[in-house]
């Protein structure tokens, strides 16, 4: 009957479901971030979920947020848009003008770049680092041993205030583990917040300290 369910409809599912592993452990769901991931998806899909008051959406490219976000941003200016896929330095200011959180800052010349077009549009964007916690040689993201290094130089040279760690973890890996050791690394690194889990384990992910959860499918569907 799942086939009858609309966006939406999976949307307070979800949002259900965060409830309850938040009270499982006595936690503020209000301290839990539920980013709608809408790539692929085009604005007709979304904007009911949109109508039903949700404001926080993820997409994956630059360009295709292109194709649809002003035009969405302008009828719900609330929106906050993330930027959750890879980042090109020459993508740096057209991500720096459209979205107000980036989670994949990765190398330092993202970060220079992203320093730079902040400065330029005067406009500031929360960033969050990714951490290949599983050491993936064709993974995104910083190695866990190279994070205090990367960290110093957002830091201290670019000035960058980093919000927070995301992860993705491997496939074939229990992915409680990564998320412990994500929030382990930002325990250790004074970072506060945490970027984890996906349509199959986001309530995992609430569980070991998630403030952002990033679900797609379990909202908008398989992706085709
Ligand atoms: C696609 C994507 C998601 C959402 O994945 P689902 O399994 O559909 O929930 C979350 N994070 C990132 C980085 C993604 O690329």
């Amino acid at each position: 009957m799942t086939g009858d369910m609309t966006a939406t409809d999976r949307l307070k599912a979800v949002l259900r479901d965060i409830s309850e592993a938040c009270k499982a452990i006595d936690r503020d769901p209000a301290g839990v971030t539920l980013i709608a991931v809408s790539k692929t998806f085009g604005s007709d899909a979304i904007r009911p979920v949109l109508q039903a008051g949700h404001r926080q959406f993820g997409e994956n490219r630059v360009q295709e947020s292109q194709s649809k976000w002003p035009e969405l941003k302008q009828e719900f200016p609330d929106t906050v848009l993330h930027l959750l896929g890879p980042l090109q330095s020459n993508k740096a200011a057209d991500a720096v003008a459209l979205f107000d959180v980036i989670h994949s800052v990765d190398r330092p010349k993202i970060a220079r770049a992203l320093a730079k077009e902040m400065a330029a549009q005067n406009r500031s964007v929360k960033l969050f680092v990714q951490v290949n916690t599983g050491e993936e040689p064709q993974k995104a993201g910083v190695g866990p041993k190279q994070l205090g290094d990367f960290l110093s130089l957002c830091r201290e040279e670019l000035n960058l205030n980093i919000a927070g760690l995301m992860c993705i973890p491997p496939v074939d890996d229990e992915a409680a583990l990564h998320f412990a050791f994500l929030h382990k690394l930002a325990d250790d690194h004074g970072v506060k917040e945490l970027s984890m889990g996906m349509s199959a384990d986001f309530e995992t992910a609430v569980q070991l300290g998630a403030t952002h959860i990033r679900v797609g499918s379990a909202i908008f569907g398989a992706r085709g």
